[in-house]
């Protein structure tokens, strides 16, 4: 399948910039320019830069580039200028005409290509990476920070266990309420668990769930620079999506940046304007919305066992640019014993691949500072959030174990991790 790229879509992102009256609320809000004199802020950078930002000439200002690509200036905008999406095509701009993407870059975007040639040698690569003296090696080589998380492969792949074992199970619910399940590179390579509650939850819900060939939605490259790389893979599942959603089905996701790439990105950042791209986009789904949905229509099975327990929970940036609100919350609040304590912070800092990066990870640990005090202080041996790397930053930095809001729902169900 071939997508178009459309230019009314670009023109509306960049047009947007007229909208901007200097209020400054997105640089007051930026997590960002809030930690860092290296960044002068998304006002500055997105509208301002974007009427000096002739596409026939050299980009403008570099400091674009410390931009963590949160969306939180986007969110809060009160004209709705879309300044993230004008960023992330600055950014994209800047790296053509000036600099060459580094290898770290391009391998911090390559998810599928570092999953599949890690999983299989899990148990001997594991322990090498929290090996201080092999990590000042990547940093001094890469420049991959030397303490940014780095979660451990799962020596399983969840698209190994489903095709094995689910597949085949007489167990796999067969129904005529059918969902498509996207379950990303972090759940392929290094949460199947999580993968796996997913599943049963919905299936719990009485849906035969469908798990459609898929690669890597592409946001670690397009936050890269790399928008024909992305671009690939959004046509790959696109082309695989697009028969499931045309037949109705829901495509749903446990990662609130893929989801959030279906969604929107392929369509206002990539610039793929198709019949593809928007049906796909209207039938995408973060997992935790499509359950409350549910619930709302009193179609959610709510045969909860009671947990007394109370979760800190940090709503991932991605997540709020959904606009959905906090799905998670209204849905765990359903279950018998169980609160939820929202903590006060925007962002933790990791920002997809940003707090990797060695210039950028003492900038990302400053932006999650005050989450991480918040968390540690609720003294609570779990949280929770929806995303994955902003899960691995959390549990880094406070010792707290973290899981995704469906792991306590799948729990009140009865399901555990295998
Ligand atoms: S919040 Fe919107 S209108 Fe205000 S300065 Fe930022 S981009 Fe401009
Ligand atoms: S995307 Fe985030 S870091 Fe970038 S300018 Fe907007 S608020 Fe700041």
């Amino acid at each position: 399948m071939s997508q178009t790229i459309t230019e009314s879509i670009w023109h509306d992102v960049r047009n947007s910039a007229d909208l901007c009256i200097k209020c400054n609320i997105c640089t007051s809000m930026c997590p960002v320019a809030n930690v860092t004199d290296k960044f002068p802020g998304p006002k500055f950078v997105g509208p301002q830069a974007q009427r000096f930002r002739n596409p026939h000439e050299l980009s403008v200002d570099d400091s674009l580039d410390y931009c963590s690509g949160c969306g939180v200036c986007s969110q809060v905008c009160p004209h709705e200028v879309k300044v993230m999406e004008m960023n992330a095509k600055g950014r994209y701009k800047l790296y053509q005409e000036k600099k060459a993407i580094p290898l770290r870059n391009r391998l911090l975007g390559r998810t599928d290509l570092i999953g599949q040639l890690s999983t299989p040698f899990a148990p001997l690569i594991n322990p090498l990476l929290n090996q201080k003296p092999i990590r000042h090696l990547v940093e001094m080589t890469l420049g991959i920070h030397r303490d940014a998380p780095l979660p451990p492969f799962s020596f399983e792949t969840f698209r190994g266990w489903y095709k094995a074992i689910h597949h085949k199970s007489p167990q796999r619910k067969l129904s005529a309420k059918r969902v498509v399940f996207f379950h990303g590179c972090s759940t392929n390579y290094y949460e199947p668990d999580l993968g796996k509650l997913a599943i049963a939850v919905l299936e719990h819900n009485g849906f035969e769930v469908i798990v459609p060939e898929q690669v890597c939605c592409g946001l670690p490259m397009l936050s890269n620079a790399e928008f024909d790389a992305a671009r690939k893979n959004a046509c790959v599942n696109l082309d695989s999506l697009f028969n499931y959603a045309k037949e109705g089905y829901p495509i749903v996701g446990t990662s609130t940046s893929c989801t959030l790439s279906f969604k929107s990105d392929y369509l206002h950042i990539l610039d793929l304007d198709s019949e593809e791209a928007r049906l796909v986009s209207q039938q995408t789904f973060d997992i935790c919305e499509f359950l409350l949905d549910l619930a709302d229509a009193g179609e959610l099975k709510t045969d909860f066992q009671p947990i007394e327990v109370e979760y800190p929970y940090h709503a991932p940036c991605q997540l709020k640019a959904h606009n959905i609100g906090l799905p998670a919350i209204e849905l765990l609040q359903l279950i018998p014993g169980v609160r939820i304590k929202l903590m006060q912070a925007d962002c933790c800092g990791i920002a997809g691949t940003y707090g990797f990066k060695k210039e950028k990870y003492q900038i990302g640990m400053d932006v999650g500072a005050a989450l991480f005090e918040q968390v540690k202080q609720s003294e609570s041996a779990v949280a929770l959030c929806d995303s994955e790397t902003c899960r691995w930053q959390i549990e880094k930095a406070t010792g707290t174990r973290l899981i995704h809001p469906i792991q306590v729902l799948a729990q009140a169900y009865g399901y555990h991790n295998k």
